[in-house]
């Protein structure tokens, strides 16, 4: 089967065969990865090595910590605020989409944050041009949501703004190089092209830790998990070494350079079998077309029923479109094979010809 879905997502193969292999007896060390100390020598090994495949994946700078932690990227849009918001400053927001609006639902409860943007009036469908938006002077950060994982919209390019960009990039991280210096900070839910949910990642720039506001929980302070490594409580253990899997995978595929072609005509593949046909639609302004999540919509409502039931049969899974905005949505990130969007186009030609 090949599995389209948003989150938790696909996970390599290879990497689920090797935590099976791997699961009771970690390289004969007689217990399993769950079952460890994180401060045993071991874990402290796994861990390290997952930090560094990743550092060696996004060329990450040596001036930013990479911080390993809990709570979806959910908790962040609080977590930031919290600890980059000073009393009497203001953060920038770009609206575009559901993620980037619970960002500022959350971020709202903890200072001050001046909407710059907002694609609604574009129904969501464009990201608003750069010279469009009304950034406020001295703001403490800019934030945005560069790939929208539910609306299928998504940044080609990296704002140039004063203020530290800080991006939510759940849902396109690892699909492609990414210069991080243009970055304050940057965070993902490890589900989609990490690991296992629950995971979060933080990679953030060092002169931008120890402004946390008084009020922000321990647990909550970004300093606080640097300087403990992220091991200022228990880690998520067995999520950390799942990822640490899936980055020595990517870089044994070539690293991000060689991700980033065959993400590219994925993406090309399917988009351009929407646009070929009458049956299928996707409304999003072409430059802005997310690579790892495509939405597409049927030309009658009443043919959603059968098409996914006749993609559920050959093994074309979780295809159904978000609960917020319906219709289909085939999400394609690192792990879905080109063999997997070759299946689905497949199938969507022979369900539009069956419609005659
Ligand atoms: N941001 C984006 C872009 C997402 O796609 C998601 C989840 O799908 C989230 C945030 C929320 O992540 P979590 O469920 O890890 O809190």
């Amino acid at each position: 089967a090949f599995n389209f879905c948003a989150g938790p997502a696909a996970l390599p193969e290879a990497v689920l065969q090797q935590a099976q292999a791997e699961l009771a007896d970690w390289q004969g060390k007689g217990l399993s990865v769950m079952e460890m100390s994180h401060r045993s020598e071991e874990f402290v090994g796994i861990a390290q090595k997952a930090e560094q495949d990743l550092r060696d994946l996004l060329a990450i700078p040596a001036n930013y910590k990479v911080l390993f932690l809990q709570g979806g990227a959910s908790s962040q849009f609080a977590m930031i605020p919290l600890n980059l918001l000073g009393a009497g400053q203001v953060a920038d927001y770009i609206d575009t989409g559901i993620w980037s609006k619970k960002a500022i639902e959350e971020g709202q409860r903890y200072g001050q944050l001046n909407v710059a943007a907002s694609a609604k009036a574009d129904k969501y469908f464009a990201i608003p041009e750069q010279a469009s938006w009304q950034l406020s002077k001295d703001a403490a950060y800019l934030h945005y949501t560069p790939n929208e994982t539910i609306g299928g919209l998504e940044f080609g390019w990296i704002p140039e703004v004063d203020a530290p960009l800080v991006a939510d990039m759940s849902s396109t991280i690892l699909s492609r190089p990414l210069d991080v210096s243009r970055f304050g900070m940057i965070y993902a839910g490890a589900q989609k092209n990490i690991g296992p949910a629950g995971l979060t990642i933080v990679i953030i720039r060092e002169d931008l830790l120890g402004k946390a506001q008084a009020a922000c929980p321990t647990m909550f302070n970004y300093q606080v998990a640097a300087d403990n490594e992220s091991m200022f409580n228990t880690p998520p253990t067995f999520a950390w070494y799942l990822s640490g899997l899936v980055f020595s995978w990517l870089k044994a595929q070539g690293g991000l350079t060689a991700i980033e072609q065959l993400n590219r005509r994925k993406q090309e593949k399917l988009y351009a079998a929407i646009d070929n046909s009458s049956l299928y639609a996707n409304p999003i302004a072409v430059a802005d077309r997310s690579w790892m999540n495509v939405p597409f919509t049927l030309a009658d409502e009443r043919l959603e029923k059968p098409f996914l039931a006749g993609a559920e049969a050959r093994g074309l899974l979780n295809l159904k479109g978000h609960r917020s905005v319906g219709g289909m949505r085939a999400s394609i990130y690192n792990a879905v094979p080109e063999a997997a969007v070759d299946a689905l186009v497949a199938y969507m030609q022979e369900f539009e010809k069956e419609q005659g």
